[in-house]
């Protein structure tokens, strides 16, 4: 790609330049050509069922949830855990990616807006593969510890849920998960300010912030696990247990 004569980019360049993260033409492009045409109808219902809820933002992308259905796939995931619910468009993808014995445990401190989206997961016949819990997160894991039939035998968890205790959810699923099983961690990116000086990181955004940057950085040095941090949605993080 050419600069302007002036040794100004032009902007095709600067465009391009711009990376995957932040052109809105380029999300465009994969979403029409990729994602839509191929996003299960009960999906979509649950994506507009959102549209005018006051928290939409808070819903998983479908482009991450593309990518969050392949892997369930490709590890034939049967037990898995979900934190963070909302109006269940992960729970949703993931309770028709896993066979109709499969169960996940899902856990959301407010029913609330799971109710919005219950009659489309009913309605898609798959509701008797999830086990809601309204509880805080690591209540619920810390009980399912307490079951040595537990330890090392979930095969997928999505993490999507408050920020500051992704250090502390990170240690119990360790036990939780099996051996080559899988933990995703949503929103490592948060909004791009990960890499942001501190001054430009608006007030409320930096307790948040502050956290995610450190368990980024636990995660990489993290021995006992294979991880990738995908430039998807706001930053998905997938960890595969090693040992
Ligand atoms: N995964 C959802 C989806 O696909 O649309 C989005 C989840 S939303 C970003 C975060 C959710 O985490 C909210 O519904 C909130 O109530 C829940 N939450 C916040 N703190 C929690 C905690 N300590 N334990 C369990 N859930 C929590
Ligand atoms: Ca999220």
């Amino acid at each position: 790609m050419e600069e302007a004569t002036s040794g100004e980019p032009n902007e095709e360049f600067r465009k391009i330049k711009k990376g995957l993260l932040q052109s809105d033409e380029l999300l465009q492009y994969i979403l029409e050509t990729s994602v839509y045409p191929r996003e299960p109808q009960p999906l979509k219902e649950i994506r507009d069922a959102t549209a005018h809820h006051q928290r939409k933002l808070m819903l998983t992308t479908p482009d991450a949830g593309q990518l969050m259905v392949l892997l369930l796939k490709l590890i034939n995931a049967k037990k898995t855990i979900e934190i963070g619910v909302f109006t269940g468009y992960s729970l949703l993808l993931t309770a028709l990616s896993i066979p109709d014995d499969g169960k996940i445990i899902a856990i959301d401190i407010d029913r609330e807006a799971f109710e919005l989206g219950y009659p489309i997961i009913e309605k898609a016949g798959v509701q008797h593969k999830i086990d809601f819990i309204e509880a805080p997160g690591l209540e619920v894991l810390d009980r399912l510890l307490e079951d040595p039939n537990n330890e090392d035998s979930f095969d997928y968890v999505f993490v999507d849920a408050d920020k500051d205790n992704y250090i502390n959810y990170h240690e119990k699923l360790m036990r939780l998960v099996k051996i080559g099983g899988l933990i995703l961690y949503d929103n490592t990116l948060w909004f791009g300010t990960v890499a942001l000086p501190n001054c430009l990181i608006p007030e409320k955004m930096k307790y948040d912030r502050d956290h995610i940057i450190e368990f980024n950085k636990s995660l990489s040095n993290d021995s006992r696990i294979q991880i990738s941090q995908v430039p998807v949605g706001d930053g998905l993080t997938i960890c595969r247990r090693l040992y």
